[in-house]
């Protein structure tokens, strides 16, 4: 990223990112992480608590990113530590079947009652992509819809207008995946249903499965419209295919059983991550019986792991999954209210035209643009080509601010904001006194050239 001139710098943060970058690719272990999409020096952090974590400066930020998800309980939840200190204090892996993994997927089976049997897996990766190779095992057919700005994972087939990080990147299709393993998948407009009733018709009998975000979270917040779900639930009933929901974002995290809690619409099957492994790589697929069924040992269909049903792992998610009730839920959805509330007011304040969308307590904030005439919301970002419109450098801008005033967001304008149940008082404070600078920053901010003049 370009030198830009920061009003604050991190130099310990620095020195562990040149460090980082001589022995890793791009100098971090995932790609956003490396404020790519922001500029800066990515913050190396040191701990969590609560709602805080603490970088390798010293300083402290409010998260709003919660690890993208999982931490949803807040950074080292007592009963979530003494869980993993219990279980790590009897041996860390088998290699053999364990308690804790019937426990998990007793808590998923009753949580979710679209989910008849599941799988553990160790990410959300592995969950889609051992989904769509049941799906197409079950169905014996190929092909696989997806739809552009939805993110399942680093699938081979699955990485096409895929959102996230590979929007941030501006890759269109990553090297490697070959045009065999991106042939076998149509990638259609969000939200729009009729484009998937065209891609049934013109592909009659080979089309395995539809795949689609369960509320989509990686384009930022697209809510599915009225309908649009259920809607593609008929089409796959229809023509014999597969519905397959990722919930690996959404899943325990909007409700107690995730988006289909809200909307209610039953897939075939479901994937899981994020928040069931309480911060541990656990991740599930799983749904109707006689799909699963399929599955190795039981069916022909191979799939396997080493650590699945980490015993370390199922106790810190069944840990957390134990803690979130109902009152865990509307904590959740009390404190994205407000957050959404203080966002809004802030940004009217400046006049920065944006639009705030929402699914469940996940939210973000899309800069839109224009005169700001229609009362500062630029419309409905409904696809991810309405997403792609934003004024990214505003976010730039918004997001730095923050970060200086000790509030961590998402290092990306195409990402959700994950609240959690720890934020309190003094949280929400830091976060309110911190938005107005963010809003004014963001309403200066220029388009043209290096976002460095935003911060003047
Ligand atoms: C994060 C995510 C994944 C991938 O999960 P990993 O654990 O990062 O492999 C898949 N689908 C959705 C919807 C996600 O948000």
């Amino acid at each position: 990223m370009a030198c830009v001139n920061y009003p604050y710098d991190a130099p310990v943060s620095q020195s562990l990112y040149d460090r980082a970058a001589v022995v890793t690719p791009g100098g971090v272990n995932s790609p956003v992480r490396a404020f790519g999409a922001v500029g800066g020096t990515p913050r190396f952090m040191v701990s969590g608590a609560g709602p805080y974590l603490t970088d390798a400066d010293g300083r402290e930020y409010v998260d709003l990113v919660c690890s993208w998800g999982p931490m949803i309980l807040g950074h080292a939840h007592p009963a979530v530590t003494e869980a993993v200190r219990e279980a790590v204090s009897r041996g860390t892996s088998f290699g053999t079947p364990g308690q804790g993994e019937v426990e998990l997927a007793e808590e998923i089976v009753a949580r979710v009652a679209p989910v008849d049997q599941v799988r553990l897996v160790s990410s959300g990766t592995e969950a889609t992509m051992s989904a769509i190779r049941l799906a197409r095992g079950f169905t014996g057919r190929s092909k696989v819809v997806k739809f552009a700005g939805c993110y399942h994972g680093h699938v081979d087939a699955l990485l096409a207008a895929a959102g996230s990080g590979v929007a941030t990147f501006g890759l269109p299709d990553t090297p490697g995946v070959t045009g065999a393993q991106a042939g076998e998948t149509l990638v259609l407009p969000y939200n729009d249903l009729d484009s998937a009733a065209a891609a049934f018709a013109a592909h009659p009998g080979e089309i395995a499965c539809v795949i689609t975000e369960a509320s989509p979270g990686n384009m930022g917040v697209v809510p599915p419209r009225e309908g649009f779900n259920a809607g593609l639930k008929r089409l796959c009933e229809a023509n014999g295919a597969l519905y397959v929901s990722d919930e690996v974002m959404t899943g325990f995290r909007v409700s107690k059983a995730g988006w289909y809690g809200l909307d209610g619409v039953v897939p075939d099957l479901m994937t899981f991550g994020k928040v069931m492994g309480g911060g541990f790589p656990a991740a599930a697929f799983g749904g109707r019986a006689d799909v699963m069924a399929r599955l190795a040992p039981a069916g022909p269909v191979y799939q396997a792991g080493t650590l699945s049903g980490n015993p370390v792992a199922t106790a810190a998610g069944l840990a957390q999954l134990r803690l979130l009730d109902d009152a865990a839920y509307e904590r959740l959805d009390a404190v994205s209210a407000e957050l959404r509330s203080l966002v809004t007011e802030a940004l009217a304040k400046e006049g920065v035209t944006h639009r705030l969308q929402r699914a469940g307590s996940m939210f973000s904030v899309f800069f839109t643009g224009g005169d700001g005439e229609d009362g500062g919301d630029g419309g409905e970002i409904a696809d991810y080509a309405a997403a792609g419109r934003q004024e990214t450098f505003r976010y730039t801008a918004f997001f730095h601010e923050m970060l200086s005033r000790g509030v961590y967001l998402p290092p990306s304008a195409f990402e959700a904001w994950f609240v959690s149940t720890a934020l309190d008082g003094r949280a929400v404070e830091r976060i309110a006194d911190a938005l107005p600078h963010a809003a004014r920053a963001a309403a200066r901010a220029g388009g043209d050239g290096e976002q460095g003049e935003a911060r003047a």
